[in-house]
């Protein structure tokens, strides 16, 4: 078959393995260790089934004034997306010309780069500092457009506001910031975003790991008019279906819910961050749901693979910047406590007793 050229070189993206033993231990991908809001499971039970006989509506209406009215945004400046990953493949679409670039900082969510391959656009990518933190990307090369992780990942550092508010001000393309992990940091942009005088920063945010919804699909942004205007006339017609559109509004219901499960997400990562440096790791503050922590004793890649032996599951980036780290998401106390116990017996210094 005859197959686009920037198609047929990519190295797709690589989601983190979805094991098939229901006792595993599953700290890879970042997501929520405990259930949606009871007021999402009501609604599910609620639903008629008949009701998909018709289109959803194609402006998802009731969920985007929602979420207009939480974050004092205009319901015109507030566009939903199939997972905040739509979003990101229409961003590149929208606001990066043809033969244009886009632009990251590295490490980050190696999705960006894949997008930008499809799209046939140049990707530049801004090296973050040793400690992972902070610097000025400037133009960033003369890319049209900025994806911004913040929290990062898979660093899990937080960058400081006024900086991203400075460069944000300064950049002359469009920025998106990433907020996927704002909720465990307790930090947002959104009010940027929203703000009458902002001419180029979009903010997205996803119900995927606050919201306990991987599985549902639903993520949204929020940023000027003629953005969020360009990104409708770009979209699949009914990119967000029914379901998912009554089940992000019955989560929206129960801030108090997410909220909840955000602080006793963040407790369990400080914990866990708190015990690993104790016997020797190298671990970031994390603002996130994850840590990126170095081994003391062996290799990111031996311990990867000796946990997975355990059924334990972490992610593991080989590369430059990122292979001797694992990224480690913060689970429930039992399955921080499994990942701990595993690792006393894992990382050990060569011959040596266990940490
Ligand atoms: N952004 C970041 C930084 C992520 O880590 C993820 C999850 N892999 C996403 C966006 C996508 O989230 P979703 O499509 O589930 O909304």
């Amino acid at each position: 078959m005859k197959i686009a050229g920037n198609i047929a070189a990519l190295s797709p993206y690589v989601p983190g393995e979805q094991p098939k033993d229901a006792g595993a231990v599953k700290l890879n991908t970042n997501e929520n260790a405990y259930p949606p809001s009871p007021k999402v499971a009501a609604a599910l039970r609620a639903f008629d089934a008949s009701a998909l006989r018709r289109y959803p509506d194609p402006e998802f209406r009731a969920l985007r004034a929602r979420i207009a009215e939480i974050h004092g945004a205009r319901p015109e400046c507030v566009f939903v997306g199939n997972g905040s990953d739509e979003i990101l493949s229409l961003a590149m679409r929208v606001f990066v010309e043809d033969g244009g670039a886009a632009a990251s900082f590295s490490p980050t969510y190696s999705l960006y780069r894949t997008l930008a391959a499809i799209r046939g656009a140049k990707y530049t990518e801004v090296p973050l500092p040793e400690d992972f933190g902070w610097t000025d990307p400037g133009d960033a090369g003369g890319a049209d457009l900025f994806l911004l992780t913040n929290p990062n990942a898979p660093t899990s550092v937080l960058y400081p506001r006024a900086a991203v508010e400075r460069f944000c001000a300064s950049f002359p393309g469009t920025v998106l910031i990433d907020e996927a992990y704002a909720d465990f940091s307790g930090a947002t942009c959104a009010d940027i975003a929203a703000a009458p005088g902002n001419r180029n920063t979009i903010v997205m945010r996803t119900f995927s790991k606050s919201f306990s919804l991987a599985g549902l699909r639903v993520g949204y942004c929020i940023g000027p008019e003629d953005g969020i205007e360009a990104l409708y006339k770009a979209k699949d017609s009914y990119n967000v279906d029914a379901l998912a559109q009554t089940l992000a509004l019955a989560a929206l219901d129960d801030l108090p819910w997410m909220r909840a499960n955000a602080r006793r997400t963040a407790a369990v990562r400080d914990m866990m961050a708190g015990e690993l440096r104790r016997r020797g790791w190298d671990v970031p503050d994390s603002a996130a749901n994850f840590i990126f922590a170095r081994p003391a004793h062996r290799p990111a890649a031996e311990v990867f693979a000796a946990l997975r032996e355990r059924g334990i599951y972490v992610r593991h980036f080989p590369g430059p910047r990122t292979g001797d780290r694992l990224r480690i998401t913060a689970g429930t106390p039992d399955e921080a406590a499994a990942l701990l116990a595993a690792l006393a017996g894992t990382d050990v210094p060569p011959g040596g007793p266990s940490v």
